[in-house]
């Protein structure tokens, strides 16, 4: 296997400078499948010049608007071409299903239409009322110039989209590195802005590590904005190493996510059934490695013993293998890493008291489940509380800890003690109920009745530790620009404050 040219600088596809490679492992089976560049400060800083110098020197932040989004609509064209392609490479990549990695890619595509739509639909400018006709004073948006990106593991291509989507719509130049780990679907994207006409230079990419190319990116002094998506330690460094240059940051970290269960959802036999099922599908998809999993179930405890019994019941037949195998409906962890640390939190919550209800254990291997891949089996815990470490901090593997109320009061308590706050949701068939949970419960997305969805129109972020600021929706392209007042005296004459 040789090393691919992962590396993209000033519009030149490229090995690391020192020459370093990394194999890229199959979680599925732990044997590499590729082999990429893996770049160090000295790559950063030469991705960071050229991207200085596109935003300094090239054409893409003056292109009119109407161009911008005209690239970007053909990135999505060419998302749409190359969706089984990317989603496979996506699935063996990141360990997932071969239809999520179908799924990210067509949410990828609609990011990219969505920060189209919406830089072609404003105005010039907002005028604002100065309070006399000889005062035209606008207050308009330019890009903040440019962006070094950093990204995670999990959702690798859909976290580049949200950042890179409204970044080249508001006409910046960036630098981006993936995850070590997942860096494949990143470097197709970055193809894909070639092939759709991207100037040279306005897009950098530089495979490798954290320690080394993310943190020149977040110390680099002609960086204008970082914007990072990962765990809380490394978002922590990223923001102290940014201060220095007081660029402007934005977070997108962890979460500890409350799925709150009213008995009076389950009333009928649908709508148990329904939050049953949704309650799997917020822990345990793409195997609970998702910022906004519902790992926390806090439930009323009079539906709690039928509700737990299900839950187990239907988690213990999850079919676990291989992304690529037809019929697999839950993919392995990523890495040996995440799969140690889901061991270590499982096993502390037993000792703290959780009482085991399926799952807690490495599958047997099979035909689809090789047995040096990372499988864990998905894990129901009960009798979990406030104080054991698999409830306060972010798994990142298929762990749901389940925890009882009996007020609306105590629910809403148990939900808000986090210092996370990035998603939360709340089951009931009470419409009052439900808006008063929406509001009281400190989350940046509250879901009623369903667990997951986002829209790309809607902001996605965090209260407390889970970030700041946010992407998606219109805050998510503002926090690629710099507003700007442009005071235009149309009849100027002396002050005479000054008497001299
Ligand atoms: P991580 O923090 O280990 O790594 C994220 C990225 O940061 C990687 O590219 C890594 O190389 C880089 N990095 C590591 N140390 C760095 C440093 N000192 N300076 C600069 N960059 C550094 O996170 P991960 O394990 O890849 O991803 C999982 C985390 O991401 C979880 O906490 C999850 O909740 C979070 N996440 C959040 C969202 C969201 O929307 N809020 C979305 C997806 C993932």
């Amino acid at each position: 296997m040789s090393a691919q040219q992962t590396i993209h600088v000033d519009g030149e596809w490229r090995n690391a400078a020192s020459g370093a490679t990394r194999e890229i492992l199959d979680p599925a089976d732990a044997k590499p499948f590729a082999e990429v560049a893996e770049g160090d400060a000295s790559d950063a800083d030469a991705a960071i010049a050229a991207a200085r110098k596109a935003f300094d020197h090239g054409a893409w932040p003056d292109t009119p608007v109407a161009e911008r989004a005209a690239l970007l609509r053909r990135v999505a064209d060419l998302l749409v071409r190359d969706r089984e392609k990317i989603g496979l490479l996506e699935s063996r990549d990141a360990g997932k299903t071969v239809e999520e990695g179908r799924v990210d890619v067509d949410c990828v595509a609609d990011a990219f239409r969505y920060f189209a739509d919406l830089v072609i639909g404003e105005g010039a400018g907002r005028v604002v009322d100065a309070g006399t006709d000889t005062v035209h004073s606008v207050v308009v948006h330019e890009p903040v110039g440019v962006c070094a990106m950093i990204t995670p593991w999990n959702y690798p291509l859909l976290q580049a989209s949200w950042k890179i989507a409204p970044a080249l719509a508001a006409g910046n130049t960036f630098v981006i590195k993936p995850s070590e780990i997942t860096p494949l679907t990143t470097v197709a994207l970055i193809e894909l802005l070639v092939e759709a006409g991207l100037p040279e230079g306005v897009a950098n990419i530089v495979t490798g590590p954290g320690h080394s190319v993310g943190a020149r990116f977040a110390d680099h002094p002609d960086v204008d904005l970082i914007s990072f998506t990962g765990g809380l330690i490394s978002g922590t460094k990223v923001a102290q190493a940014a201060a220095v240059s007081v660029k402007k940051v934005a977070l997108e970290l962890g979460g500890k996510n409350p799925n709150v269960v009213f008995a009076d959802a389950c009333a009928t036999d649908e709508g148990f059934d329904t939050a049953v099922d949704q309650a799997l599908n917020a822990a345990f998809i793409h195997s609970g490695q998702v910022c906004s999993a519902g790992g926390r179930l806090i439930i009323e405890e009079s539906v709690r013993s039928r509700f737990v019994a299900e839950l187990a019941l239907r988690a213990s037949k999850i079919k676990l293998g291989r992304g690529t195998e037809e019929g697999v409906e839950c993919g392995p962890l990523v890495s040996q890493q995440q799969l140690d640390k889901t061991e270590y939190y499982v096993d502390s919550a037993l000792e703290e008291g959780a009482k085991l209800l399926t799952g807690g254990r490495r599958p047997e291997p099979s035909e689809v489940r090789p047995a040096e891949g990372y499988f864990y089996e998905p894990t129901v815990l009960d009798n979990c509380h406030r104080g054991m470490r698999a409830v306060r901090e972010e798994v990142f593997g298929p762990v749901l800890t389940v925890e009882t109320f009996t007020t609306e009061d105590e629910a809403v308590a148990l939900a808000n003690d986090t210092e996370y706050g990035l998603a939360g949701a709340v089951w009931t068939s009470d419409s009052g109920r439900a808006r008063r949970m929406a509001r009281r419960m400190r989350h940046g997305t509250i879901w009623i009745n369903d667990f997951h969805p986002y829209l790309p129109q809607a902001e996605w972020g965090g209260f407390g530790k889970s970030g700041v600021g946010r992407e998606l929706g219109p805050a998510g392209l503002a926090e690629y620009r710099e507003s700007k007042h442009v005071y235009e005296n149309l009849a100027p004459e002396p002050v005479r404050w000054f008497a001299g």
